[in-house]
């Protein structure tokens, strides 16, 4: 931490971002291509800064969610391919060509559309083919795909540089993973035209890579939350990669004050003191992105030691138990996810450090770590070191 004296923000550690990639490179077959996938504003941690660490640091090609993140990555590096996961509407086609983009294409219709387009532009539509092995979002349903890719390989003005699929439950359900992938390889067999072709053949995410057999003809891996430090479950290569946290997430105290035991604490009185109080009011609330969920569940790092929210988070304050820190004061560091050090007093087992990883924050809050990322709003400034 840097005493920042910011009101609420987020520390990005761009080192910890480039060595986290260096690990999952080393991780994995040195042809695997690293497709790092920044969408979302790289999932929170801010675009520009993020993506040209990643660039320095050896990815091999970004993917985003559409064509406007795309515009904005192509204003920060030229080399890269972008790959846009998500469906191009009509009207967006232009910025495809005009960026030199990756088009993902799961229809027939898409296909017509994008071979117009080249057509029109006489310049080939890049494209990499999504297949549907079980997620049921975008892509051609696998059983279905082989029609599409032989139209796509004779279409005059498109050029195929993939065929993915995606893992609905690769942090989850191994079985389901498996089938998955076994769907996707299946298909490929049946796709001899893949020999001739330099294609990007890829499926994992963060997830899927503990499970991704080094003689496949995968040579391509999407990652994202495990690039920004978090694992999405504890498999044997994501616990010898050991990621490390990239953002934290601080407020500030506002005021300390004391009330009575038994009066009701923010809206709703969801909370009532079992005891004569010491109460600090944080400098953040769910307008910067801490949910309302963590309202009565969640604790905060102030001066290394676990703080309970108490009550329900309001818009720009949440309220927190300082009874047993009564050194606490206004202007002190809250910290919702990240790590403090720990006062001598305070050490226990020999910790100097106290940290909520964003898995334990999500957890309280009954979310997720991508969606905890993407919640934290624009008026949070994002601090870089
Ligand atoms: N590929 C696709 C199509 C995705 O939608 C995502 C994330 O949502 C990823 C890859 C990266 O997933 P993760 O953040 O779990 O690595």
């Amino acid at each position: 931490m840097n005493g920042s004296t910011h009101r609420c923000w987020a520390e990005i550690d761009l080192a910890a971002l480039e060595r986290n990639l260096g690990k999952i490179r080393a991780a994995l077959p040195s042809h695997i291509r690293y497709v790092a996938v920044v969408k979302a504003d790289a999932y929170g941690h801010g675009m520009p800064q993020t993506v040209a660490r990643l660039m320095q640091s050896g990815a091999d090609a970004f993917a985003v969610a559409n064509v406007y993140e795309a515009a904005e990555l192509r204003e920060i590096g030229s080399g890269w391919p972008i790959l846009v996961l998500g469906a191009v509407l009509p009207e967006e086609e232009a910025h495809l060509l005009h960026y030199d983009l990756v088009a993902t294409v799961s229809t027939a219709e898409e296909v017509e559309r994008l071979d117009k387009l080249g057509r029109k532009h006489k310049r080939p539509v890049r494209v990499h083919l999504k297949v549907d092995t079980g997620m049921g979002r975008l892509g051609i349903w696998h059983t279905e795909a082989r029609p599409l890719f032989e139209r796509i390989v004779a279409a005059k003005n498109i050029a195929l540089e993939g065929v993915f699929t995606h893992f609905s439950s690769a942090d989850s359900d191994p079985d389901y993973t498996l089938l998955q992938r076994r769907r996707f390889l299946q298909l490929l067999d049946k796709l001899p035209e893949l020999a001739d072709q330099r294609l990007l053949i890829h499926a994992d995410n963060s997830a899927g890579l503990d499970t991704l057999a080094p003689d496949s003809p995968f040579n391509a891996v999407r990652v994202g939350l495990l690039q920004f430090g978090h694992a999405p479950y504890r498999g044997s290569l994501l616990d010898r990669i050991k990621p490390e946290p990239v953002l934290s997430f601080h407020a500030r105290i506002g005021i300390v004050k004391e009330l009575p035991s038994g009066v009701p604490i923010s809206y709703s009185q969801t909370h009532k003191l079992r005891r004569r109080s010491q109460l600090a009011v944080l400098t953040a609330g769910y307008g910067d992105g801490i949910p309302t969920t963590a309202s009565n569940r969640a604790s905060v790092l102030i001066r290394g030691r676990r703080c309970p929210v108490l009550g329900r988070v309001t818009m720009d304050q949440t309220i927190v138990d300082v009874t047993d820190l009564p050194e606490a004061a206004p202007g002190d560091i809250a910290t919702m996810i990240g790590a403090q050090a720990v006062t001598i007093e305070h050490q226990k087992d020999g910790e100097t450090h106290e940290r909520i990883t964003v898995e334990e924050f999500a957890y309280w809050c009954d979310n997720i770590p991508w969606e905890i990322f993407c919640s934290i709003t624009k008026r949070v400034p994002r601090q870089y070191k």
